[in-house]
């Protein structure tokens, strides 16, 4: 990879500004660079591991770093997912077979 200005291959990774920055280059797999010989700031695709294609994975969709990916990985993201939505539907039964809630269509005991 060279510097789009002076061409020099002496690159070292620039850190991402912000949020909104990181989120949106890390979707596109893209990471800043800073030139040692100029200082000019650039964009590039960022150098992929043995050459593969990473999947994106739930984490960089939510554009989290490295520190909260260790700890929030996609199986971890989508256990929870399942687990609130588990609760939900236990709650919304229980609501239903207890009577909390009265929907229309059902019919109303009574008179
Ligand atoms: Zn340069």
């Amino acid at each position: 990879m060279k510097c789009p200005k002076c061409h020099s291959e002496d690159l070292h990774r620039s850190r991402r500004r912000g949020l909104k920055e990181g989120w949106s280059l890390r979707r596109k797999q893209l990471a800043p660079y800073r030139c040692s010989a100029c200082g000019n700031r650039f964009i590039a695709a960022e150098p992929r591991p043995s050459g593969q294609e990473r999947a994106l994975s739930i984490a960089d969709y939510l554009g989290l770093n490295s520190r909260a990916r260790e700890r929030c990985n996609g199986t971890v993201i989508l256990g929870g997912l399942s687990s609130l939505l588990i609760l939900l539907s236990i709650l919304l039964f229980l609501a239903l077979a207890l009577g909390w809630i009265e929907p229309e269509s059902l019919p109303r005991r009574g008179p």
